[in-house]
């Protein structure tokens, strides 16, 4: 066993945690904020009153509330209808019209075929696909996830994102699109029965809603005023309780809190649990948009999301010049700690930061998926191995502490030219 930091939060505790948040908790949702407050109280319970002075910072959310959410097919055999779930904040609508699957959404020819239709389509609804389904004239459209064999026939609910949407749809230059989302076996029954005709009724109130990030503060020693974040996302998406995806990274905050409120930190530290991370990255991209002066004096963000589970290997992401990749993967080897650190974008809350010119590094074990699933209701603290989560949680301190005492700070506050490609195209600017 890699013995790294010695910390102080034990197994016991950290099973707590897990077991106390074991609900969903979905961006904007009462769920989250109960979640929200939970570490806000964990903050004041583990480090007092007055060091652990955790607050709630809110920034607004779109919202939908589902009324109806029909979706009718007519193939060789008749008329029937697929359980869904709407897309939520994707209008109000009734649509009938001829079924196609577009297979091969880069393919133009295949484009060509979308006008006027109901689209089936594999995976998840990204910016450039939804551009070019509005840009070739589809009328609605269907997605799936799941899996043919499992014995489950759950289906995630989906949302049309704003900036999927392009802010209001303008880019379309008329109103958004209607969506469902269904189970895989009911998509591959929909080709197998040669579906004809798809009908989608989409009804929904849509408001504006609140999410909420959670801020502890650990001011530094020194006078420099560097300040460093480290970010871990706390919200799930709709069938998950998002033990791995990302409790497993709350947590880790929470014990690197607990550690450095008794260790030397010359550099300030910032902990922000985000909110609404699973719903587009909106509660770190609400906070860089809105505090542009404290991103001044902030050197590198340190993200943390998905460790702990039982199989798989340890990975440093790292949004910064390639240096920082080769002192990761030296101190790997100095501790006796497996990590494979490379340089690349990650999506999570760390590319809003890197995105404002703040170097950062994104850690993670990564599961090989048939031992653990995000997104889904098989995300649960059963792929967790306490001990894992303490070696993980140990080695990312480390990280944390040199970073935090170092006699000026390593990584260069700039990003190269190839990890801005890299935001452009993660960012939607690139294709
Ligand atoms: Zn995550």
């Amino acid at each position: 066993m890699y013995i790294g930091y010695n910390l102080d939060m034990n197994g016991e505790m950290i099973e707590k945690l897990f077991a106390d948040t074991a609900y969903i908790r979905v961006g904007g949702t009462d769920a989250e904020r109960r979640c929200a407050e939970y570490l806000s109280a964990q903050c004041s319970a583990l480090f007092g009153k007055e060091k652990g002075n955790a607050f709630l910072y809110p920034f607004d959310v779109q919202m939908g509330e589902i009324h109806t959410a029909l979706l009718t097919v007519t193939d060789k055999n008749g008329t029937r209808e697929i359980p869904c779930n709407g897309y939520m904040c994707a209008g109000s609508h009734e649509v009938e019209a001829p079924f196609f699957y577009l297979r091969a959404p880069d393919d133009k020819m295949s484009l060509a075929s979308v006008r006027g239709k109901i689209v089936l389509f594999d995976g998840y609804l990204g910016y450039h696909l939804y551009q070019s389904l509005c840009e070739y004239g589809a009328v609605g459209f269907i997605s799936y996830d799941g899996n043919v064999h499992f014995a489950d026939r759950d289906k995630d609910k989906r949302e049309l994102r704003s900036y999927v949407a392009d802010a209001n749809g303008t880019k379309c230059g008329r109103e958004k699109l209607p969506g469902v989302h269904i189970n895989a076996k009911d998509a591959v029954s929909l080709i197998e029965n040669d579906t004809v005709t798809a009908k989608i009724k989409l009804l929904q109130y849509e408001y504006t809603g609140q999410s909420q990030n959670v801020i502890l503060e650990l001011p530094g020693t020194n006078a420099s005023g560097e300040v460093i974040v480290l970010t871990a996302h706390y919200d799930s998406t709709p069938l998950s309780q998002g033990a791995y995806d990302n409790m497993s990274g709350a947590i880790c905050l929470l014990s690197m809190a607990e550690y450095f409120m008794s260790h030397a930190h010359s550099r300030t530290l910032r902990f922000i649990w985000c909110g609404s991370e699973e719903r587009g990255l909106l509660g770190s991209k609400a906070y860089c948009q809105k505090e542009t002066d404290a991103l001044k004096v902030i050197c590198l963000c340190i993200n943390v999301d998905m460790i702990g589970c039982t199989m798989g290997k340890f990975i440093a992401c790292c949004t910064s010049e390639e240096a920082l990749v080769h002192y990761i993967a030296y101190m790997g080897r100095e501790e006796g700690f497996q990590v494979q650190a490379y340089q690349d974008v990650y999506s999570s809350d760390s590319t809003p930061f890197s995105d404002r010119g703040i170097p950062s590094v994104s850690f993670a074990r990564s599961a090989p998926r048939e031992t653990a699933m995000i997104h889904n209701a098989y995300d649960t603290a059963a792929s967790i191995k306490t001990a894992q989560m303490n070696d993980d949680i140990a080695f990312i301190t480390s990280f944390a502490s040199r970073m935090a005492n170092a006699e000026y700070m390593p990584v260069l506050r700039v990003i190269p030219d190839n990890m801005r490609e890299k935001l452009d195209r993660y960012l939607c600017r690139k294709k």
